[in-house]
């Protein structure tokens, strides 16, 4: 009995259980922790993510941002170019799901066909800074942040469409302006200097020179009363004179 007793409560046995314990629980621990890695979806969609910096700017209307970036050369290839690796990385991991042991193959082609996601290859996001302020010890310190504004997704077909209506108009402006009622509204100076510049601040008629810019038309060679719209091939530089007489014709 007594053997027994001291048997039970041997220090020495105790710290000894102790440890065997923690080491068990250990071992579980990452065993758990090596299976959910296993088990864990591996695969990532290479989404194209463009960001546009809206910061201080009213009426902001995205589809304008994604025409404009599509109308500046270089980009088509651009969007080409991640759409094939996109391809890529599909091959590859599918063959990185058929190559996974036994019943894992079944999971990864699962998982690899929901991370699949052409629907929403492209993202075009609006972001803005934001100034945030820190508070410490009374005193306000001001920092800037992006934030997120506004997101639109799409897919190749998509993006081709627009390319291609934009191709109809000749890259020259964005859908939504060129099919804008009011097109007198888009005549911004900063499209004015455009054109003065363009046409040397020379009437296109009589040719006379208005470096001063005094007297100086930004004139629709189409009015827009008859469709003209406001894009630089259908906008010319004129004199007063021939302005005048234009209208009156
Ligand atoms: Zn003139």
């Amino acid at each position: 009995m007594n053997t027994l007793i001291s048997h039970i409560i041997n220090p020495a046995d105790v710290k000894a259980y102790a440890l065997a314990g923690v080491l068990i629980a250990l071992v579980v621990c990452l065993l758990a922790l090596v299976i959910a890695r296993i088990l864990r979806n591996p695969f990532r969609y290479p989404y194209f993510e463009l960001d546009f910096d809206v910061s201080g700017k009213r009426n902001v209307h995205i589809d304008n941002l994604v025409d404009e970036w599509l109308c500046t050369p270089g980009t088509w290839n651009q969007a080409l170019d991640h759409h094939r690796q996109v391809e890529a990385w599909k091959k590859s991991s599918a063959a990185k799901a058929e190559g996974s042991l036994g019943p894992l193959a079944k999971r990864r082609r699962r998982q690899l066909a929901e991370t699949i996601d052409d629907e929403r290859e492209f993202c075009f996001i609006t972001v803005r800074d934001q100034t945030r302020y820190h508070q410490r010890n009374y005193q306000r310190t001001p920092y800037k942040v992006s934030v997120p504004d506004r997101k639109l997704d799409v897919d190749l077909a998509w993006l081709q469409e627009r390319r291609d209506a934009l191709s109809a108009i000749g890259f020259e402006t964005t859908l939504r302006k060129y099919y804008a009622k009011n097109q007198r509204r888009l005549m911004t100076p900063a499209l004015r200097q455009q054109i003065a510049e363009r046409d040397n601040y020379t009437c296109q008629i009589c040719g006379k020179y208005m470096p001063d810019g005094v007297g100086l038309h930004i004139d629709h060679i189409v009015p827009v009363s008859k469709g003209g719209k406001t894009v630089p091939s259908n906008l010319q530089v004129l004199c007063s004179k021939c302005n005048g007489s234009k209208s009156n014709r």
